[in-house]
């Protein structure tokens, strides 16, 4: 089944994105590769993809060597991808564009990965300061990039953004189908 990575700093609101959009009803959680479940977790959603939840990266308070473990997780994930069709970047749409989040897009476009970014906490900005922080963040990655990544304004406290997550997800799954047949 394709599957879908969420991946974002320790507290940017994964795990509240992540509920929202299984809304726990149609969730089932599936076992992750043995011995790996406590940091890799699969959900089955309606039966047709597998949303991957990612541990955090970023921790300010861990030793150097608990963030290369978690880096040594986060690329073998990347690594055997197989069924992987776009990662989701969160960032906290209150924050400046931070290096650690943007030398992580840098490298899933170095590996030829997908992504979107999902900006959370929306409800936390005014709609006119939301859109200066899209667009500072637009500003730096046009630096680098071509064009600014596909991204989403989420708010999983004031369920903001769910159907366009999930309404994306669905149509890169149909046009799969379609390219398959
Ligand atoms: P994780 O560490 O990335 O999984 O983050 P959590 O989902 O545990 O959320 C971290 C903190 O941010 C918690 O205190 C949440 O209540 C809060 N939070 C998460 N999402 C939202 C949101 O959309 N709006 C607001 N206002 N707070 C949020």
């Amino acid at each position: 089944l394709p599957e879908y990575a969420f991946i974002g700093r320790s507290n940017v609101g994964k795990s509240s994105l992540i509920n929202m959009l299984t809304s726990r009803k149609s969730l089932a959680k599936t076992s992750g590769r043995p011995g790996k479940t406590q940091l890799i977790n699969h959900f089955l959603i309606n039966k047709n993809w597998h949303l991957v939840d990612l541990p955090g990266y970023g921790y300010a308070r861990v030793s150097k060597s608990a963030k290369k473990t978690f880096q040594k997780f986060i690329t073998k994930y990347f690594d055997f991808r197989e069924q992987l069709v776009s990662a989701f970047v969160l960032v906290d749409i209150r924050h400046t564009p931070q290096p650690v989040d943007l030398d992580f897009m840098a490298w899933l476009g170095e590996h030829g990965i997908p992504f979107s970014i999902v900006f959370t906490k929306a409800d936390k900005l005014r709609p006119l300061a939301i859109e200066k922080h899209v667009e500072d963040y637009k500003n730096i990655l046009l630096e680098t990039w071509e064009d600014m990544p596909n991204y989403f304004i989420t708010s999983s406290s004031k369920t903001i953004g769910k159907d366009d997550v999930l309404e994306y997800i669905n149509t890169l799954n149909e046009n799969m189908n379609l390219s398959s047949n």
